[in-house]
């Protein structure tokens, strides 16, 4: 059996205990057993850091610069094994594990160029002869503690600028996925960074998470994950004075609107709502649809859900893997009970045997549902959509905007005038017009609003916001 260390101060080292990282497709191919640290061996990480912080945070652009492109590069060109890695852990096909792997290295490109972007202003100052200089420096210690849905595209999303903008970091990836980041940490220890740079503690969230969350010594979290995880977490970071930023989660909806192209629609709407197995955040749950093309909609989308492939993510011609594990897919099907319940009807959604044992749904769609429902209101985070029938583009986007959360949204319409409208009017961090709520660009903000986000967007040159800290200098005349 495979062993795989945690990383600290540039060792691999051994943890308290291990953890069997298991295939959702085949539950007898286990990938390895996997450290687990607990919270003395998360501080000696946290200490590393710190320790390391004096130096990197001290490093030219061009020292950074270097290391982030290499470690694209390295990856780019790692794409299809690590992409296999990545679908084997998580169970996505292998088109998105690989599609996902190769965002990780454009990444690492993308915040290669912005260690040289960085810049500051000098500003005139409103007293005589003054000068004012405002630039930004590194917080310090970062930790990171990532979700089991993207395994290598989120930590990318956080070491890359956490690194770019001179910070040091310990990260903490979810507990159902460590080889991903794993194999992310060796690239960039093997690009040489320096040691306490990048510290890699895998482990359960409420010990190396809870380590990460409530030491002095890191000075800022970023968290992706639930909601309700993700609450905690702010509050603690808020009592200790940390800087916190938290992705959580969504009840994106899709509205399709009676003027829409129905195969743009269908094919929005099926890609959003069970690509990825539906567990995506951004995954397009409540399908908003308006009476004219219902009936339309409804029997396209059935048909093509009907000719979806669920099955082994590594085969050829799988459209839709397993779901991670079977605590997920509990959910999942307690989630289809409910809507059952609440007087929805309930297409698709059982259980499927195949060759091995995994954890393998059909896609689910519900219809006659209202907002008001569960369904319609709680993340369920697998392949299963509702759908709310609505008189016209008014009561769509009040049913889209009836939700705590704001992650991302859709509309499918061929007018100029509702695709507008929509998009100044929807209460989402991400808008998109005929195609689906998920997959986005790596190089623009990422994030929500309401009840999905806090804190500073995600992603692109917004990154910066989180990752540094502003300092404004006056500089008196007569200074030399
Ligand atoms: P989760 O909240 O269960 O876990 C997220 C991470 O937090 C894991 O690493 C976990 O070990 C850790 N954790 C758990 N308890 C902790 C504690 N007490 N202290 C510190 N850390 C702790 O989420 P998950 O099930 O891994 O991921 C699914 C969720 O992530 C969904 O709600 C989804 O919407 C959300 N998500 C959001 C985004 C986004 O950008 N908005 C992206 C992907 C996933």
């Amino acid at each position: 059996m495979s062993q795989f260390a945690n990383y600290i101060d540039g060792q691999w080292v051994e943890g308290a205990s291990v953890s069997r990282n298991v295939n959702p497709s085949n539950l007898d191919d286990v990938i390895g057993e996997f450290a687990q640290a607990d919270a003395d061996q998360t501080q000696r990480a946290i200490s590393a850091a710190r320790k390391a912080f004096a130096q990197w945070s001290l490093s030219t652009p061009q020292q950074r610069f270097d290391l982030l492109d290499q470690v694209g590069s390295t990856i780019l060109a790692r794409k299809a094994e690590l992409g296999r890695l990545l679908a084997r852990e998580e169970g996505k096909t292998l088109p998105e594990a690989i599609g996902e792997v190769g965002r990780a290295a454009q990444i690492f490109k993308f915040f290669a160029g912005e260690t040289l972007r960085i810049g500051g202003e000098i500003v005139p100052s409103v007293r005589p002869g003054m000068t004012v200089e405002v630039t930004r420096e590194p917080l310090g210690v970062i930790g990171l503690i990532t979700p089991w849905n993207f395994p290598i595209a989120i930590p990318a999303w956080k070491i890359a600028p956490a690194l770019a903008f001179g910070n040091t970091v310990v990260i903490k990836p979810a507990d159902l996925v460590p080889a991903s980041t794993y194999e992310l940490v060796k690239i960039i220890a093997e690009a040489g960074a320096p040691a306490g740079v990048i510290n890699l503690v895998m482990g359960r969230g409420s010990v190396v998470g809870e380590a990460l969350v409530s030491s002095p010594d890191v000075d800022a979290v970023s968290f992706t994950g639930s909601v309700s995880t993700g609450r905690a977490i702010g509050a603690k970071c808020f009592a200790s004075g940390k800087k916190f930023q938290l992705e959580m989660g969504g009840k994106n909806p899709m509205v399709v609107l009676d003027d829409a192209d129905l195969a743009v629609a269908i094919e929005a709407c099926i890609n959003g709502a069970f690509y990825s197995t539906g567990q995506r955040c951004t995954a397009s749950s409540r399908l908003i649809v308006t009476e004219g093309i219902y009936d339309r909609f409804i029997d396209g989308m059935k048909a093509r859900m009907q000719a979806l492939k669920v099955g082994d993510a590594l085969a050829d011609g799988t459209h839709i893997g397993p779901v991670v594990d079977d605590k997920q897919l509990q959910q999942d099907e307690r989630y289809i009970a409910i809507a059952r319940e609440e007087g929805g009807t309930v297409f698709g959604g059982e259980r499927i045997e195949r060759e091995t044992r995994g954890y393998f749904l059909a896609p689910a769609l519900i219809t006659e549902t209202t907002s008001g429902m569960r369904i319609n209101r709680e993340e369920v985070f697998g392949p299963v959509a509702s759908v709310i029938k609505v008189k016209d583009y008014d009561a769509a986007l009040a049913a889209a905007n009836d939700t705590e959360f704001g992650l991302s949204a859709g509309i499918c319409t061929t007018s100029l005038k509702y695709a507008s409208h929509f998009r100044r009017h929807v209460q989402a961090g991400m808008v998109m017009v005929n195609t689906a709520t998920a997959g986005v660009d790596y190089h623009v903000p990422f994030g929500g609003r309401k009840g999905s986000s806090y804190g500073p967007r995600e992603q692109g040159s917004y990154a910066r916001e989180f990752y540094t800290t502003v300092k404004t200098a006056y500089v008196s005349p007569g200074t030399v």
